[in-house]
């Protein structure tokens, strides 16, 4: 598949399907912009690029990539095949698909989550280096050791829609909360010293009070759990009409059994490199701070306010498996670790 092909796909969408147009004219860019894309990167691309292709509608009402005739379509999703090696019949199971990755993972550290040179050990800073200064939100008091106890876990159960957009929604809700979109972007809304609400009614042993009011939050931009019919997955906010505009990609959709914290369904998994920027976010705050920020204390939403909250579930996969937050706690154990040895601790 050559990438010039895949330009002109992007191109070419002309006005049918706003939204894609954006999505695909965004790859497009990136796909110059960025010098160089990961092999594993451009394979994702080209699973979710078949998914578009492929839909179809009963009614032949709404499909992506209006203007181009089944034999077209067909051509390209050949061509996709062909670049990724795939021979059609061949075992493309869900788990199969979701197991590609937008992080290269052949890489000794994709995303600098283990390099010491991105970490302040002990240093108490009230900002985090790599994150975007986004002055957000509402803020009730100050921590009272000066620094958040521990992380609350959420899900924004909205679009995909950026930091921006993210930020002015805490704005009109006048909640307070670190903010991961897609690409692992990271939002601080205000300086780490003071807390504002995120958890609503909750516990945790951790917190004497509102858990709000000690640990810190952190929404990761997802829908959250999803509805299924014949057609494919939903969000929530598209329960009943089902509108195809609407439909999740199979690509960013994991199901998880019952487990723990997680219940049973289907989850807009986070994408990879959500994960990967969530591990270096908890990894920074306990670092900066040990004494007072502690590991046990990184928790789910679904943990401390249980029956009330599901977030977030069985959206924190890795490895193709979704994690519990107990397993969650466990890999960024093993982060730190690896950060520390590789810092000569
Ligand atoms: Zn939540």
């Amino acid at each position: 598949m050559s990438l010039t092909k895949a330009s002109w796909l992007a191109q070419a969408n002309g006005s049918t399907v706003t939204f894609l147009i954006f999505a695909l004219s965004l790859l497009a860019s990136s796909t110059t912009s960025l010098v160089m894309l990961s092999d594993s990167h451009e394979k994702s691309r080209a699973w979710k690029r078949i998914w578009f292709l492929s839909q179809t509608d009963e009614n032949e009402e709404f499909c992506f990539y209006k203007h181009l005739s089944i034999d077209e379509r067909n051509e390209f999703i050949a061509d996709y095949y062909d670049f990724l090696d795939y021979k059609p019949g061949q075992d493309a199971s869900p788990t199969e698909r979701n197991s590609k990755t937008d992080v290269d993972l052949n890489e000794d550290d994709p995303r600098g989550l283990f390099d010491p040179a991105n970490y302040s050990f002990g240093e108490k800073r009230r900002w985090i280096p790599w994150a975007k200064d986004a002055t957000s939100g509402n803020k009730r008091g100050r921590y009272s050791a000066g620094y958040p106890k521990g992380l609350v876990v959420h899900w924004t159960a909205g679009h995909r829609n950026g930091l921006e957009a993210g930020n002015s929604l805490m704005r009109n809700t006048g909640m307070l909360y670190l903010l991961i979109d897609d690409e692992g972007k990271t939002a601080q809304s205000d300086s780490l010293e003071f807390y504002g609400y995120h958890a609503g009614k909750s516990n945790h042993t951790g917190a004497a009070g509102y858990v709000s009011d000690e640990y810190a939050g952190v929404e990761v931009q997802a829908a959250g759990m999803l509805s299924k019919d014949k057609n494919g997955f939903y969000p929530w906010w598209d329960k009943n009409q089902r509108n195809p505009r609407n439909r999740i990609s199979n690509y960013e959709v994991t199901f998880s059994p019952q487990k723990e914290n997680i219940t049973a369904g289907y989850y807009h998994r986070f994408t990879d490199s959500q994960v990967w920027a969530l591990r270096r976010l908890v990894a920074w705050l306990y670092l900066n701070n040990p004494e007072v920020f502690q590991l046990e204390n990184v928790v789910g939403h679904d943990e401390i306010s249980p029956g009330r909250k599901v977030d977030p579930g069985g959206s924190i996969v890795w490895q193709g498996y979704s994690l519990t937050m107990s397993e969650f706690r466990d890999l960024c154990r093993s982060d730190i670790s690896e950060i520390l040895k590789r810092h000569g601790k």
